[in-house]
């Protein structure tokens, strides 16, 4: 389905902002440029409920959340940036592993399965992107993916 990218994403920002309980500040970097994808809007709701949850779970109350999209050639890249707890640089890159959870300690006192990125990941691979992280602990986490971007073919430019 196609939708403007820009949209979709503030509406399940809104969504959350709307309903978060924790004091938490969002901070939108999105442009007003109309954006088409074509996505399965279910399955990557579903990838931004899931980045989105995550940042609010491992941030503390004063906390920023940052939303931004940035378009480059042929790519949409999509950052959601939190100044949490970060995760231990040695197990970033297993973040998106199925169970897999950073601190055992934290994550029983947090509640979740595990499942949450791996998840995110196998929808953002069928939409032919890719997620990674950067994570500094103490000091926050950025989830980056991307979406493959073709101009439109409905005649209107620019
Ligand atoms: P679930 O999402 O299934 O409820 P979960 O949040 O533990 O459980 P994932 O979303 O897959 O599972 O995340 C895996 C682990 O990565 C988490 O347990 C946590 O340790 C770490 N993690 C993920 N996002 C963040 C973040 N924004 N800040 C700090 N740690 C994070
Ligand atoms: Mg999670």
């Amino acid at each position: 389905e196609w939708v403007e990218f820009n949209t979709f994403f503030n509406s399940i920002i809104d969504r959350f902002e709307f309903s978060k309980s924790k004091d938490v500040q969002f901070l939108r970097f999105l442009s007003n440029k109309e954006l088409f994808v074509e996505i399965d809007t279910d399955k990557m709701t579903q990838v931004i409920d899931n980045i989105i949850s995550n940042a609010l779970k491992y941030s503390p109350d004063g906390g920023n959340i940052s939303f931004d999209v940035t378009l480059s050639n042929d790519v949409v890249t999509v950052m959601i940036a939190d100044d949490g707890m970060g995760i231990p640089q040695a197990n970033v890159k297993r973040i998106f592993d199925r169970f897999y959870r950073a601190d055992r300690a934290r994550s029983r006192a947090m509640g979740g399965t595990g499942l949450g990125l791996a998840i995110a990941r196998e929808m953002v691979m069928a939409h032919e992107g890719e997620i990674w992280a950067e994570s500094e602990e103490g000091k926050g986490t950025t989830i980056f993916f991307t979406l493959p971007f073709e101009l439109q073919e409905d005649g209107e430019w620019g």
